[in-house]
């Protein structure tokens, strides 16, 4: 019987793509995936490093384990992604019973390191980068019309809050033959939209060949069949205009930028090291909206950075009203060891988490604005699953990233369609099904 292998994943949509590499790359090594963890002969962790705790969720996650692998002996334990890349070889100090150790560059060599493991005898350990060998592993096959596209790994702007820089090392490309490549056979297999992925996706360059990153995104348009384009994530220093002229001249991105501006203080954005102000981040979504009118804007923000002060914080809300987000992820600011901010002197919790529910109140509500003002429209919907609560409906993403639930016809879901929005629910719409769009960028049109 082939053996089993159980993959957990935590964090971002990156971490989520590197955990379908892995399965598929198991599966080619002999693995039959299970979704049960205690019955399988392989069990793999992919951290992430980013939320609070995170070495703590690991290591509880991980004593779990251990008794899965008392109770049936031979079991094996993998551990990668962020934390193991941070934790390296002390990973093993902790948790002994732990067989191999490998980062977030070197998941395609986890067949070898479980080979090592089983003739050397001890646990093998690899967290080394080795820039973009994984990408030469085929990519996962998709799994409905929307795909993921990883164009780089990792990042060299050291924002001083994150971890990122020190698990998945410097910011580097993959080439843009490569990521055509990859979206020509996605399309090929029925795939309507890609999103690109990477740390800072506006970092990317083809060195070799002088492209940037609106480079890419023009070569991506000319893709036939390609119904539309999106990317995260992106920073704000690095935004260039020419990926903004884009926004304007290429129907096939969707009407949807995710732009993390973090603090709306210049004085906590220059301790973060952001490289912009609180009034450049505003003049750059000034242009997105000259471009591409009617563009949803999602963001991140960080609240009780050391050193935040009230009028520091007033600055966060007032932004939020000023710009005006349809989606955001906010946290309260927590150390990440290793990282130039952990040493600094922290807002009291008590403040930071009154300061995030006072944050996340103005969130909520323009987003809920940003819904409601949908009521009525059309929109370009691609018909992406069906429906979680079932009732034979479907579940898609409008261009500007917003869930909507329908009915649709046989046939139509994996297809993008028109669709006349009727309703605004707490974190979804609802729609009417009206009409198949033909699947050509061309034919989706820019708002007006
Ligand atoms: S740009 Fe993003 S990934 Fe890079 S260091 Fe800053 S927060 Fe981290």
């Amino acid at each position: 019987m082939s053996p089993r292998v159980y993959v957990e994943t935590q964090g971002c949509q990156m971490n989520d793509h590197d955990a379908d590499r892995l399965r598929d790359l198991l599966e080619a090594d002999g693995y039959l995936s299970t979704t049960r963890p205690e019955e399988a002969d392989l069990l793999v962790l992919n951290t992430c490093a980013v939320r609070e705790k995170a070495a703590e969720k690991v290591f509880s996650l991980l004593g779990v384990w251990r008794a899965f692998k008392e109770a049936h002996p031979g079991t094996l334990i993998a551990v990668g992604g962020c934390v193991a890349s941070q934790e390296g070889e002390d990973l093993l100090a902790r948790a002994p019973f732990v067989d191999v150790v490998f980062g977030p560059q070197t998941l395609a060599r986890l067949p070898e390191l479980l080979a090592e493991r089983r003739r050397a005898g001890r646990p093998a350990v690899d967290v080394s980068f080795p820039g973009l060998e994984k990408f030469a592993l085929a990519p996962p096959p998709p799994s409905g019309p929307s795909a993921y596209v990883t164009v780089m790994e990792g990042c060299s702007r050291y924002c001083s809050f994150c971890i990122v820089p020190y698990t998945r090392g410097a910011a580097a490309s993959r080439t843009l033959s490569a990521v055509l490549t990859e979206v020509r056979r996605l399309v090929a297999a029925g795939v309507r939209e890609v999103t690109l992925l990477g740390q800072n996706v506006d970092a990317w360059r083809d060195a070799g060949e002088g492209f940037d990153f609106a480079d890419l995104l023009y070569a991506l348009a000319e893709v036939p069949g390609l119904g539309r384009v999106r990317f995260t994530t992106s920073h704000p220093a690095d935004l260039t205009d020419g990926v903004i002229r884009a926004f304007a001249e290429l129907p096939v991105l969707a009407p949807h930028l995710h732009l993390p501006v973090q603090s709306g203080s210049d004085r906590i954005l220059g301790l973060m090291k952001r490289g912009y102000t609180a009034a450049e981040y505003r003049a750059r979504v000034e242009a997105l909206r000259r471009a591409r009118p009617g563009i949803a804007l999602g963001t991140d923000f960080i609240v009780g950075y050391p050193g935040e002060t009230e009028e520091d914080f007033a600055e966060s809300l007032a932004l939020v009203e000023t710009v005006g987000f349809d989606h955001a992820f906010s946290f309260a600011y927590s150390p990440r060891p290793g990282t130039p901010a952990a040493g600094a002197d922290p807002v009291p919790e008590a403040v930071a988490r009154a300061r995030l529910a006072r944050l996340q109140e103005r969130l909520e509500a323009a987003a809920r604005r940003a819904r409601e003002a949908l009521v009525g429209r059309e929109e370009t919907v691609l018909l992406e699953r069906p429906a979680r609560r079932g009732r034979g409906e479907v579940a898609g993403r409008t261009g500007g990233h917003h869930w909507v639930n329908l009915a649709a016809p046989p046939g139509a879901l994996g297809g993008f369609a028109r669709v006349r929005i009727t309703a605004a629910l707490t974190n979804t719409l609802r729609g009417r099904y009206l009409a198949p769009v033909a699947e050509s960028p061309a034919a989706i049109a820019l708002p007006t």
